[in-house]
């Protein structure tokens, strides 16, 4: 009945469009904030619910909400969510969201607006229990020194901020600075990021563990593993985008 009512500006298009927030349930609606209609329709989002683990559709029967194909693997994930698919305009904004360009141009608002927007909703639509404490998943400290930023500790502290929960950006530490794994199939993933993490101590019961992209999830799996070992007694994974199936 109160409609609250804010004239925005579209940060894909730059179209003026009226932002409506009906009721408190009406999420996940933090994209809408940032972009129309016309754009918000152009994204392709995730199946939800679809398997708590890889977002495929289900058949509406099937439960536990586990595919059968998810149901074969051993997982330290509670669930992984992730809220569009990292294709088309998605893929675009992640990208200069992770990858600023330098100087003036590097300033630009609109990526960082959207990747977290994204993050919120993901949030949102997650069915994971409320979190103790918000982890990203760490950069190796050289790759860290020559991104400038860890893209994941912005997206975490954005979910951390509206969950009112902790941000802990020193829990989980990356040794190892895994190559990218774009061309490796499912098991030498796995291989590739196995001891890449430790804790520097004991992590509480439930943890929210946050990346921007999930293309096969071993890396989440890997430091769920290590938050796990380290006492967590539920690891859930938050991402923004997820790589379409036919590319994982
Ligand atoms: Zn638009
Ligand atoms: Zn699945």
């Amino acid at each position: 009945m109160l409609d609250l009512v804010l004239p925005t500006v579209c940060e894909e298009c730059r179209a003026r469009s009226v932002y409506r927030a009906r009721t408190a349930d009406d999420a996940p609606a933090h994209i809408p904030r940032v972009l129309c209609a016309t754009c918000v329709g152009r994204l392709s989002f995730m199946e939800n619910p679809g398997c708590t683990h890889c977002q495929r559709k289900l058949a509406t029967s099937q439960a536990p909400r586990r595919c059968t194909a998810c149901m074969r693997e051993r997982t330290a994930l509670g669930s992984c969510t992730a809220q569009v698919a990292f294709t088309g305009n998605a893929e675009k904004w992640i990208h200069a969201f992770k990858y600023p360009h330098q100087g003036i141009a590097g300033l630009d608002p609109a990526p960082i607006a959207i990747a977290k927007a994204l993050a919120r909703d993901a949030a949102q639509t997650s069915p994971a229990p409320f979190p103790d404490v918000v982890v990203p998943v760490p950069l190796h400290v050289r790759r860290l020194r020559s991104r400038g930023f860890n893209p994941a500790s912005q997206l975490a502290r954005a979910i951390a901020k509206q969950t009112t929960s902790g941000l802990v950006t020193d829990l989980l530490l990356r040794h190892r600075d895994t190559p990218t794994q774009t061309n490796l199939g499912r098991n030498a993933r796995r291989k590739n990021v196995r001891g890449a993490f430790s804790c520097t101590r004991n992590a509480p019961d439930n943890v929210w563990l946050v990346d921007d992209v999930v293309t096969t999830g071993s890396t989440l799996e890997e430091a769920a593993r290590c938050l796990k070992a380290a006492g967590a007694k539920s690891v859930h994974a938050i991402c923004i985008a997820r790589t379409p199936e036919r590319f994982r």
